[in-house]
């Protein structure tokens, strides 16, 4: 039997590898690049900006109509939104056409337990959907990292009970810390996505099946981990193999590849 696979976290901004496509050419590249890696189901995530090559969140679900494995999670950065996006992701919360929201602390300097996020942590909790974050290495180097640094999830975690948080990236490089705040709060998962930019060599593919196997040891049965690449930044064949290498058995791999995904977003 093939492995059921659901990919978390990708986007669909115009990086270099999707540069001068329209958007409707962009989700074709998505769903190819599925079909061509066997991945049944992916989550598309909004930038915590929109531009000409960041489309919002409402282009982006009006452009995944046709596909029933393409979901969406919606961005939301304090900058960037307002009250009015919050009503218009309660809308589509509602409809159940989102599956979640992102925030994204280091690229705009804020703690993710800034009180400005709230209404973003109150929408997830009425809605019962996870509130994804990111942490770790920021794409750009105008992001800080300290905002961005998985321990501040703790606090989030602490303070929301009712909260379900994805920790994205596994707090890339502070996985020591990312895993403690695993251990510790029922309430907080992770996606592996977004750990390598395009291919992984083989001695970077090796460290981190180590700090996976780690993770693993220290906080348990792997119930909190997702699978994720971050495309098109992380290649999906490349993310494939990595994840072949894990040393999980038959109900762990499933639990990362498909399981817990579905049952977070309800797909
Ligand atoms: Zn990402």
């Amino acid at each position: 039997m093939t492995q059921t696979i659901i990919d978390c976290h990708v986007h669909i901004n115009a990086y270099e590898s999707l540069k001068n496509l329209t958007l409707a050419e962009r989700i074709k590249a998505l769903s190819d690049t599925m079909q061509a890696n066997n991945v049944n189901q992916a989550i598309i995530i909004s930038s915590y900006k929109i531009n000409e090559e960041r489309p919002s969140t409402s282009d982006i679900l009006a452009s995944v109509k046709n596909h029933d494995n393409i979901h969406v999670v919606a961005g939301f950065s304090i900058n960037n939104h307002d009250d009015k996006s919050i009503e218009e992701y309660r809308e589509y919360l509602k409809n159940g056409k989102i599956k979640g929201l992102k925030i994204y602390p280091g690229y705009e300097h804020y703690y993710p337990y800034d009180p400005k996020y709230q209404k973003v942590i109150d929408l997830c909790i009425e809605y019962d959907v996870p509130l994804m974050i990111h942490t770790g290495d920021t794409y750009t180097p105008q992001g800080k990292v300290r905002f961005a640094h998985p321990i501040n999830v703790d606090d989030v975690a602490v303070d929301n009970p009712d909260l379900k948080i994805i920790i994205c990236h596994l707090g890339n490089p502070w996985f020591l810390d990312c895993q403690e705040v695993i251990y510790k709060n029922k309430n907080v998962y992770a996606d592996i996505s977004g750990l390598v930019l395009g291919e992984f060599t083989e001695f970077y593919e090796k460290y981190l099946v180590g700090k996976i196997a780690d993770f693993l040891n220290y906080a348990g049965e792997p119930e909190y981990l997702l699978y994720g690449t971050d495309w098109p930044i992380s290649s999906m064949k490349s993310y494939l193999n990595f994840a072949s290498k894990l040393d999980l058995d038959d109900q762990e791999r499933d639990l990362i590849m498909y399981k817990n995904a579905q049952r977070l977003f309800k797909l």
